[in-house]
């Protein structure tokens, strides 16, 4: 049994070994695997063995209909369709899929008791399920349906894996009530705010799983008035458990420019926000940067084993 993600670029990348850190932070007893494109570069690439138990280069399975992906305004998820490689590890019994843009704050092993699919409600359309966490049984005839229905017109109603995932499983709205999981296994924090912030302030606590649904990722920032305390906590999860076995590697001066120019001095100050288009890759280097400093600052309740 696994967890998996996926990763087509170096930024999803980075989000992926958050998330993988974070799942051993909180203890699982199972595998943690990563489909890759070769859109990652070879620099996080040969990092990879260090958090992952199973490692899958994929080739990119693209929208058919990328119009629509264009008319929400996000063409990157385009390549969503890469996920239902996911279907193809036979090696595994059962799995679970996060997205990279999600953070385990608590251990969720009791996922795996589930059936396929099961999924927790989408926060647009509640009727659909949210395709950033999902339990399912690998199988080859089953990716071969998934991969034939997108391939027909309209199989995706939104253009990307959860539009599909929904048609294809669309007996979960109706069907079986034990596969609707509970929220906190896919708080989905839109645009770093919540929509309902007394639910928030009753059943936060109970929350397992931060996802950082939208176009705006943790990875975007690093300190700032947009800095609350789940972005915080991601950027915690970085410095005490991804940075350290990073920053070793005598190739880390060659990661892709995206990583390179995320400025670790602004988590330090917490003053400003900074895009990571703009801010100077001096700081990545490290010399100014005071961790100890910095995770003290930011470290919150992260759960550990
Ligand atoms: N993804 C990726 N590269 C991309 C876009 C998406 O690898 O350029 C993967 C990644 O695992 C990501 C998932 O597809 O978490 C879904 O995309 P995203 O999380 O951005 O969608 P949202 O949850 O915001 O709808
Ligand atoms: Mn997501």
């Amino acid at each position: 049994m696994a967890f998996i993600t996926l990763a087509s670029n170096d930024s999803y990348a980075l989000g992926a070994l958050v998330w993988a850190a974070s799942l051993r932070r909180v203890g699982t007893t199972k595998d943690i695997a990563i489909l890759v494109t070769n859109g990652v570069s070879d620099s996080l690439r040969n990092v990879l063995p260090k958090f992952f138990n199973h490692i899958e280069l994929v080739n990119v399975l693209e929208s058919p209909d990328p119009s629509i992906l264009e008319a929400l305004k996000r063409p990157e998820l385009n390549i969503t369709l890469t996920k239902l490689h996911c279907w193809k590890l036979t090696q595994y019994s059962k799995c679970v899929f996060m997205d990279a843009d999600t953070l385990v704050v608590k251990n969720i092993d009791e996922l795996f008791e589930k059936e396929e699919l099961s999924a927790v409600s989408d926060i647009g359309w509640p009727d659909c399920f949210n395709s950033g966490v999902f339990v399912f049984v690998p199988s080859q005839q089953t990716f071969a349906n998934l991969t034939s229905l997108a391939a027909k017109e309209g199989g995706s109603f939104d253009g990307g894996d959860q539009g599909l995932l929904n048609t294809y499983f669309s007996d979960w709205a109706t069907r079986d009530i034990n596969r609707h999981l509970s929220f906190i296994y896919n708080m989905q924090f839109a645009s770093c705010s919540y929509s309902y912030a007394p639910a928030f302030k009753r059943f936060g606590d109970k929350v397992k799983v931060i996802h950082f649904l939208g176009s705006v990722k943790p990875w975007h920032y690093t300190g700032s008035e947009h800095a609350n305390e789940f972005i915080k906590k991601w950027w915690s999860m970085y410095f005490s458990e991804v940075h350290p076995k990073i920053e070793s590697l005598s190739d880390v001066g060659s990661l892709s420019s995206t990583i390179q120019s995320m400025s670790i001095q602004a988590a330090a100050d917490e003053s400003s926000v900074v895009d990571d288009r703009s801010a100077s890759s001096a700081n990545w280097q490290g010399q100014n940067v005071p961790f100890e400093v910095i995770q003290k600052k930011l470290d919150a309740s992260i759960q550990k084993p």
